[in-house]
């Protein structure tokens, strides 16, 4: 294995603040006193360091060239030898050439070790999410089979309006839709989209407790009777409002229609995204929705137009 010299040549910013750069940069990856720095200036060129192996070559490389130097690397026959380089990491974040025993970067003031363990929250939280993610796929696959069985038997009642299949996905599937005095609501294999009082949102079936039809309060207008939406927490209805209910006067629906309607309500619920129990307790912050994991505390964001709850690692 050949090994490398790496000769001085120039400094990019000859002034004083670009002398001072490279003698600390030197002195901070290697033995080398400040007057033997001080001496290379001085001279203008020299051997800075000899049969350096490729790694330590490019660190030091790397370092100088960051402090401004115009440096030559030939390359030599010889074998690496015992140099004067410390052993040098490179900080993730700015990348300036720190010693390696270094606890904290000093261009950045970045620490190594909580960077580091940060690093494998970040992998955790990765990992965790994208096994949610393939978990609620799956789940999401049968209940997309579901919507299009019940539409290729019951055709859609009208065409889907223009504000609401805006917001659909191109992967869920519409099988039904609800006219109602308050707005029109359409029925996908992920979630009810519902337009009320001039705003849209989403509602996912995980969310809902289930759905109600007349019962004892039914209150007949003409061709519209009472349809009550149960959620397990606060849903953002629009305009900074969120509901634990909603009650809607909808047109007529057949029994089919309303039996369907009445079991995806009761059949779906979020799994926590590390322990997989299905009891989440929800709660708005004014921004988001969130769920928390009765068992195991983890808290959850949930994505009410994916309709998925992501987990959150705490620190
Ligand atoms: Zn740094
Ligand atoms: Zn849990």
């Amino acid at each position: 294995m050949a090994s490398f010299d790496i000769f001085f040549l120039s400094l990019r910013d000859p002034s004083k603040a670009g002398r001072l750069r490279f003698v600390q940069t030197l002195g901070h990856i290697s033995d080398k006193t400040n007057d033997e720095i001080e001496d290379i200036l001085g001279t203008g060129r020299g051997l800075l360091f000899e049969r350096l192996s490729r790694e330590r070559a490019n660190a030091v490389v790397k370092a100088l060239g960051n402090a401004g130097a115009r440096l030559e690397i030939r390359p030599n026959q010889a074998p690496p030898a015992q140099d004067d380089v410390v052993a040098t990491r490179e900080c993730p974040r700015c990348g300036f050439i720190e010693r390696a025993d270094a606890e904290e970067c000093s261009q950045c003031g970045l620490v190594f070790a909580k960077w580091e363990r940060e690093q494998i929250r970040v992998m955790q939280r990765e990992k965790r999410l994208e096994e949610a993610m393939a978990k609620a796929l799956q789940v999401r696959q049968k209940w997309t089979e579901r919507a299009t069985e019940y539409v290729a038997k019951h055709p859609l009642s009208g065409e889907i309006p223009a504000p609401l299949q805006a917001k659909l996905s191109p992967q869920e599937t519409v099988f039904m839709l609800v006219e109602s005095e308050e707005g029109p609501l359409v029925l996908t294999s992920r979630r009810c989209l519902c337009r009320r009082g001039g705003f849209t949102f989403s509602v996912p079936w995980e969310l809902m407790a289930g759905i109600d039809f007349g019962g004892g309060l039914l209150k007949k207008r003409g061709d519209f009777s009472r349809m009550q939406m149960n959620f397990h927490g606060p849903v953002p209805i629009g305009g900074g409002e969120t509901a634990q209910k909603l009650m809607w006067q909808v047109g007529d629906l057949d029994a089919t229609d309303r039996d369907t309607i009445m079991s995806w309500a009761y059949a779906r619920k979020f799994p926590c995204g590390a322990c997989g129990e299905t009891e989440l307790h929800f709660q708005f912050d004014g921004k988001k929705v969130h769920g928390r994991c009765m068992h195991c505390a983890t808290d959850h964001e949930i994505d009410l137009e994916e309709a998925l709850a992501i987990p959150i690692l705490a620190d």
